[in-house]
This record gives C-alpha cells, sequence and structure tokens, in this order.
C-alpha cells in the first residue's frame, strides 16, 4: 500500500545532519513506493532542500521563520503541524536525537498518534512496515507494527542506511508560511561546550574509556588513537564520576546512544547502563586487563592487557595504513 510520508530534515550549524538521510531512506521504506516528502523547518534553510531530494526526498517542504532560528519544541511543533495538516500524511518519520525525542512525543500527543521510537530496522514483511526497537536498555528487541492510523517513528542515528547521494536529482522545494506565535519559550542564548574534533553521536569510529584511564592524561592515547581513526573519544560513567573527563563524553542509559563502526572499549568493565548506550555498534573491540570482564561478552575482538601498551601500538600500526 503506497502511502505519503513526511520526513523532518535536521539541520545543525548549516548543515543537514545525516540522520535526516538515515531517516528518508527509513521513509521510503514506509512509503512502500509513495510519496517521501522531506520537510525542514528553521530560519534559512530552503537551500539545503536539493540536497535533500538528491538523498531520496521527492520534494521538500519549507517552513522559515525568524522565531524557527533555534529549536524550541513549542515553535518546531506549529511548523510540523502545519505541514502535516497541510500535506495529510500516512508516514511520518523523525531522527531519535535529542531534537526527535522532544519534538515527536508532542506531536504525537496533538495528532493523538502512538509512536514507535529509536526505531533501529525497518522491513516490510507479511503486507506490514515492521520496525525493529531494542528495550530493557537494549538487553532485547522487539518488532512492532501499526495497524491503524499514522506510521510515525523516529530512528537510531547509524542504524538504518542512508540512500547514495545522487546529485542529479532535483525536485521542488516549496515553503509554507506559518505563523509562529505565542511561544512559551524564547531561546535568550545558546552557550556551546567546547568540543574537540568529531561529533560523538555521529562518529563512525569511537574510542571509549573508563575507570581504567585512572586520570584526565590518561584520556591523551585514546585522542591521538582516535585522531588516527578519524574518530570521537568517549567515556563510561566511571571516568565522567571520576572527572576524568566532561560528562558530554558519557555513553549509556543515561548518558549518549553511540552506534559506530567501530567501538573500542579501553579499560570499560562494561556494566549493562554502559552496554545500553553502545552494544549496538557494529564492530566492537575490548581492551581490558581483567579477562573476566562482562564487556568481553558484547566483544567481537577482545584484547587482554594494559590499555596504556596497546593503545599506543594500535595508534602506530593504524597510523601504517
Ligand atoms: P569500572 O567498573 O571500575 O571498570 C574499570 C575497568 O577498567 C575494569 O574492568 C578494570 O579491569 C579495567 N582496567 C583498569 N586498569 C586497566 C588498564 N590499565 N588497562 C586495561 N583495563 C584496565 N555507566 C555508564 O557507563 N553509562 C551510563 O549511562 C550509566 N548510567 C547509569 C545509571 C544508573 C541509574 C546507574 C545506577 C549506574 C549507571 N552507570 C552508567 C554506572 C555503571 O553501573 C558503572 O558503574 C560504570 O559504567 C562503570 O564504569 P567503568 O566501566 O569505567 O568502571
Amino acid at each position: 500500500m503506497a502511502r505519503k510520508v513526511l520526513v523532518l530534515g535536521e539541520v545543525r550549524d548549516g548543515a543537514l545532519r545525516n540522520v535526516s538521510f538515515e531517516a528518508l531512506s527509513a521513509g521510503k521504506v514506509i512509503s512502500e513506493g509513495g510519496e517521501v516528502v522531506g520537510v525542514l523547518v528553521g530560519k534559512s534553510v530552503s537551500a539545503l532542500g536539493q540536497e535533500f531530494i538528491q538523498y531520496g526526498a521527492s520534494r521538500v517542504v519549507v517552513v522559515e521563520h525568524a522565531e524557527l532560528a533555534q529549536y524550541t519544541s513549542d515553535g518546531y511543533s506549529q511548523a510540523l503541524l502545519a505541514v502535516i495538516e497541510e500535506e495529510k500524511p500516512e508516514g511520518l518519520v523523525f531522527g531519535h536525537t535529542a531534537l526527535g525525542k522532544d519534538l515527536s512525543p508532542r506531536i504525537a500527543g496533538k495528532l493523538n498518534s502512538g509512536l514507535i521510537s529509536d526505531a533501529t530496522a525497518i522491513e516490510v514483511a507479511g503486507g506490514n512496515v515492521v520496525f525493529t526497537r531494542p528495550i530493557y536498555s537494549g538487553k532485547a528487541f522487539e518488532k512492532k507494527i501499526v495497524t491503524e492510523g499514522l506510521i510515525f517513528a523516529t530512528v537510531r542515528p547509524n542504524n538504518i542506511p542512508a540512500l547514495p547521494k545522487d546529485e542529479s536529482l532535483s525536485g521542488e522545494v516549496n515553503s509554507l508560511t506559518v505563523d509562529i506565535k505565542d511561544l512559551r519559550t524564547i531561546i535568550k542564548e545558546v552557550v556551546r561546550k567546547a568540543s574537540e574534533g568529531v561529533d560523538l553521536s555521529e562518529a563512525k569510529v569511537v574510542i571509549a574509556g573508563g575507570r581504567g584511564v585512572k586520570s584526565e592524561e590518561g584520556f591523551k592515547p585514546l585522542k591521538e588513537l582516535a585522531t588516527v581513526l578519524g574518530g570521537a573519544v568517549g567515556a563510561s560513567r566511571g571516568a565522567c564520576d571520576a572527572e576524568y573527563c566532561d560528562y558530554s563524553l558519557q555513553i549509556g542509559q543515561t548518558g549518549k546512544v553511540v552506534t559506530p563502526d567501530l567501538y573500542i572499549a579501553c579499560g570499560i568493565s562494561g556494566a549493562i547502563q554502559h552496554l545500553a548506550g553502545m552494544s549496538n555498534s557494529k564492530v566492537i573491540v575490548a581492551i581490558n586487563k581483567d579477562p573476566e570482564a562482562n564487556i568481553f561478552k558484547v566483544a567481537d575482538y577482545g584484547i587482554v592487557g594494559d590499555l596504556f601498551e596497546v593503545v599506543p601500538l594500535l595508534t602506530e600500526e593504524f597510523k601504517k595504513l
């Protein structure tokens, strides 16, 4: 059954985030051959419309307004609900990002719709669109179908491959004028934490340190390895609590969820709360002195040894490639 699906593109620092293209790819599956319409919301975002089309949107609807320069749940909801009213879609897809996690329940509530959040895979099977999503902090996966009404889902970054960009494609980018008003939240200032290098949530390679790195200084070899591999540095809560690094690096149940192609856990024991944030990584390498450490249960490759010896050796070897 062909459906019209709206896919929200997420813009950061004037560029579309990767998860927007992955959401488009999910939208294609849900549409079952129907129309996939990209939606861009912001202040000056229409220039990104063609890129969204080159990744698979049939056309793009843009809502621009001075009040949408920064994300607020209130402002974005007004914009999105106006597009939904106009387009009357049968499917809706957002990225399962901080923005998507905030906005999707609000939109679902306003539409009186269900929501399948944090989907890690989507397929059409037995005449249904079947979503896979983690439960019990990633210990198990459930499969879900929507039996009636809007198919509304958020997709976990780095899980559903984006379609390749086709620069020969072009299409309509149309503006919808929406009167954004009565906002209950006004962003006065955005204060950014200084972050080094690659964005942890979108990194293809993550080198994570735990309490085993022993100090802030102990993160240095991990940073060097991350630089050589073009990756980002992450951490366990143990390392954050011990003040070896900032909490913005924390991965896990109460931190960030990452799904890189390669995750190298250094001096991390593998507590269930940590696994909740990284066990979906494609290839997991664990370096730990303790051969009984729980992290080895989820690792594809395990190195029993001292991280301060192993990590510099890996860095030297990767430099040769
Ligand atoms: P440890 O458990 O102390 O492990 C350190 C490891 O380093 C050991 O396995 C040791 O063998 C190894 N090691 C030591 N020295 C070396 C060396 N030189 N070379 C190699 N290996 C070495 N944790 C998270 O990570 N993320 C979360 O989001 C999170 N949320 C939580 C939420 C709740 C409600 C609770 C209760 C806990 C949460 N935790 C979370 C904490 C979690 O339970 C663990 O305490 C934490 O993950 C442990 O961090 P760690 O593995 O770095 O430290």
